[in-house]
């Protein structure tokens, strides 16, 4: 058997996807894998986060579309786009390198579902094709559904008018609830701007995100990055309706339950050592991903609500933004502050002194907080930022969105009391306790999660 897996290289997709990798090369050992992705991204995940891996996976570089000497004008999209055109030759002609040097045809394509012509590859082939979900799953169905969102609110968001979504934004709208299947929970305003009406042309992003509706409802397996046991019944009987096998395998980054604590010898940021100096749920862990750049007044008023309350707090702030900080906050802040411009996340969050995670509700960083029970106070800035948000505070009641929406001084203060103080925050933080044990339970052997997984592994070496 000769898996080829195809990597979309942004964000975290690459990472989570090597990682479910090294799970089913552990799992199928008689299996290889090829893992297709860009050097880049090769190179920035297996120098930070993975440092082997199991005999059986051989990764290839695909190109990455960048002319030689193309100067970037600072737009993060670009990249993306440059990638895109270059798709499928780039993975096609990597493909071919993949079963020359293995000598082994391939026997199935497992994919990000992002790639859509993943799915015509495998067909020419003749082999079974695996997409990849890595996001939440709404936001699947929010693709799944684009044409018949477009279509049911391009009138009434006054598309073609000067009030559109675009500019004018008509809040009262903007909050009404879905009337899309497994989606009512949601609200217009939680959309990707991607998946609404749009005046403007296309983008190859947003073709990109607009092929993938309809090309994924041809597979007849789907692997999500989640627990159904995280869906609303809606959402769970639509997609089950939609896919022969919806293989909801857990969080395909983590390992349930979590690794205990490496000691402080590994520590190389000490941020544990310092987390072991503060008390019990105390402190506020603050990261807003790898991707956010927070304007520069919104991190004056958050820090100096945490010089004020004196609530201890661990701020991962890229160092590229810390020159944004008060002059001498750093400074006055030592006694119960750390800043640092990268820390261990999940371990962070899964220590005793963790109290609350104020996050911009990327996919993998409210993922890492459900499974380690920790609750949130979201502020989402763009993607699927909102979305998230909404299913963290009004869904699963497991956070807080910022108090006003940006931080300010106040609200930022208001929000942490909340939490850390009040009953509110206790029943809140019992029902992220509760998830967690729910999570737990599905990727404990014979869980929904496990059995799932089990699934995935016999349809991928189907002879
Ligand atoms: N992360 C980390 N340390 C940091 C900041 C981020 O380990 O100091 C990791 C975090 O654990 C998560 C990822 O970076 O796995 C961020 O992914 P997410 O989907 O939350 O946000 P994105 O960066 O894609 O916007």
């Amino acid at each position: 058997m000769h898996v080829a897996v195809f990597a979309f290289p942004f964000g975290c997709h690459a990472l989570a996807l090597i990682n479910l990798v090294q799970k089913l090369a552990r799992a199928a050992q008689e299996t290889q894998f090829s893992f297709l992705n860009t050097e880049k991204s090769n190179n920035s995940i297996f120098s930070a986060s993975i440092t082997s891996l199991p005999d059986n996976i051989k990764t290839y570089n695909v190109a990455d579309g960048v002319p030689q000497s193309h100067v970037f004008s600072g737009d993060p999209i670009e990249r993306v786009e440059l990638f895109i055109k270059e798709t499928p030759k780039n993975f096609k002609m990597t493909l071919e390198t993949a079963v020359a040097e293995t000598g082994q045809e391939i026997s199935c394509l497992i994919a990000d579902a992002f790639l859509s012509f993943s799915g015509s590859i495998a067909e020419c082939l003749s082999i079974p094709w695996i997409p990849v979900w890595i996001p939440v799953p709404h936001s699947l169905s929010t693709h799944i559904y684009t044409d018949m969102i477009r279509q049911h609110y391009a009138n009434s968001l006054g598309y073609g008018c000067s009030n559109s979504c675009g500019d004018g934004h008509d809040v009262e709208l903007e909050e009404k609830t879905l009337e899309i299947p497994g989606l009512s929970e949601l609200h217009i305003a939680d959309l990707p701007v991607e998946v609404l009406p749009r005046d403007a042309q296309e983008t190859p992003f947003s073709c990109l995100l607009g092929q993938i509706g309809n090309m994924v409802l041809k597979a007849d397996t789907l692997v999500v990055n989640s627990y159904q046991e995280l869906y609303p019944e809606p959402l769970l009987n639509d997609l089950k309706s939609k896919f022969s096998n919806l293989l909801n395998v857990g969080f395909i980054s983590l390992s349930m339950p979590p690794p205990s604590l490496p000691p402080s010898t590994e520590d190389t940021t000490g941020c544990l050592s310092w987390l072991d100096s503060q008390k019990s749920k105390t402190v506020a862990y603050i990261s807003f991903g790898t991707v956010v750049n927070i304007p520069r007044s919104e991190i004056e008023e958050l820090a100096e609500a945490l010089e004020e309350s004196r609530i201890p707090f661990l701020w991962s702030l890229r160092e590229n933004i810390q020159d944004c900080l008060p002059n001498g906050f750093l400074e006055r802040t030592i006694m119960h502050g750390k800043v640092v411009p990268w820390a261990p996340q999940t371990q962070v969050l899964a220590h005793s002194s963790t109290g609350v995670f104020m996050t911009h509700c990327g996919a993998n960083s409210v993922y890492e907080s459900i499974a380690n029970g920790v609750p949130m106070i979201c502020r989402p800035f763009f993607a699927d930022n909102k979305l998230n948000a909404r299913l963290v505070a009004d869904v699963w009641r497991i956070g807080e969105r910022i108090d006003g929406g940006v931080f300010t001084k106040t609200g930022v203060a208001r929000s942490l009391d909340l939490i850390l103080q009040h009953e509110q925050g206790r029943r809140i933080r019992s029902r992220v306790q509760a998830l967690k044990e729910l999570v737990l339970k599905a990727s404990a052997p014979g869980g929904h999660a496990t059995q799932a997984f089990k699934t995935l592994v016999e349809k991928m070496t189907l002879v």
